[in-house]
């Protein structure tokens, strides 16, 4: 492979460099293993934020439910375009608004069409939350996952010990399991890696200060790793976000066309080359998601 090093270039030859960068990149076919195309930030751009992310080569983007209320824009958003690959889940910030329904109406979701458990999780971070809630929600969620052989999509956001715990009596989907945005300790990879866990990483990883998210990128097996964008948020540091989404409030937010840059760093913070990385983690997305199987992205 063409060596992409930091050597200085003329405006010309460097937009040349970019141009062909960015050609190479459109090959790939990479896979954002996790993010909300249904978010409220994102309503318009969809079209857009689509289009952008074939032109980066992303051909697949696992979407995530987070509640009852947007399950349905999920749905629709994996029936409208090609390559999205829909998740229905009740999130751990959310289980509060749960109806008395959620859980029947969630198995009906599923059945709908293939599709994956997620998001679902145990946070202890969140502000107000409700342990006991989080604990019930989360077992039948991933009892549901069990039962009818669907991925699941995990969140845990310090609560590590408390999720290990409930796995070992819960068991996992023997469809496997992603820990997106992985920020639990090295020393979980192999435990979780024996119940069939995948780990994806998010922009946040390339910032030098996630000494901790570094360590556990590089201690994840490579038949185990993924990479995501969890678009519209966890924005990547600002000289790996090409493309950001400005919502009417004129903030900026991110979105999957971010992916190749992602990809450049964490190959980079690995040893690998972005076109092996790129390989890998499709065909790891193809082993846990593989059973959901969709048509790629602009197919
Ligand atoms: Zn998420």
């Amino acid at each position: 492979m063409e060596a992409v090093g930091p050597r200085p270039l003329c405006p010309g030859q460097a937009l040349l460099a970019a141009h062909s960068n960015h050609v190479r990149m459109a090959q790939l076919s990479l896979v954002d293993a996790h993010a909300h195309l249904q978010e409220e930030v994102l309503e318009g751009h969809v079209p857009g934020v689509m289009a952008r992310a074939a032109e980066a080569g992303v051909r697949w983007i696992v979407c995530n439910g987070t509640h009852e209320n947007d399950w349905e824009q999920v749905a629709e958003l994996a029936r409208t375009y090609p390559g999205v690959v829909p998740c229905f889940g009740l999130h751990p910030w959310f289980v509060a608004e749960r109806s008395p329904e959620w859980l029947d109406r969630l198995e009906e979701h599923l059945l709908a069409m293939p599709s994956g458990v997620g998001e679902i999780g145990l946070d202890r971070w969140h502000e107000p939350r409700d342990e006991a809630a989080q604990e019930i929600v989360f077992r039948q969620q991933m009892a549901l996952a069990c039962r009818l052989e669907r991925p699941v999509v995990i969140h845990c956001l310090r609560a590590w010990g408390w999720l290990m715990d409930v796995l070992r009596d819960t068991g996992a989907p023997r469809s496997g399991m992603l820990l997106h945005a992985y920020g639990g300790p090295p020393d979980l990879i192999g435990p979780l890696a024996s119940m069939d866990g995948y780990f994806s990483f998010a922009g946040d990883v390339l910032e030098e200060r996630r000494k901790k998210k570094r360590a556990s990128l590089q201690a994840v097996p490579l038949d185990r790793l993924l990479i995501e964008t969890d678009a519209p948020a966890m924005m990547p540091p600002e000289a790996a976000r090409p493309h950001v989404v400005r919502g009417a409030d004129g903030e900026a937010w991110n979105e999957p066309a971010n992916l190749p840059s992602i990809l450049e760093g964490v190959a980079g913070l690995i040893g690998v080359t972005p076109e092996r990385l790129a390989e890998i983690t499709r065909e790891n997305a193809q082993r846990l998601l593989g059973g959901i199987g969709c048509r790629p992205i602009g197919s």
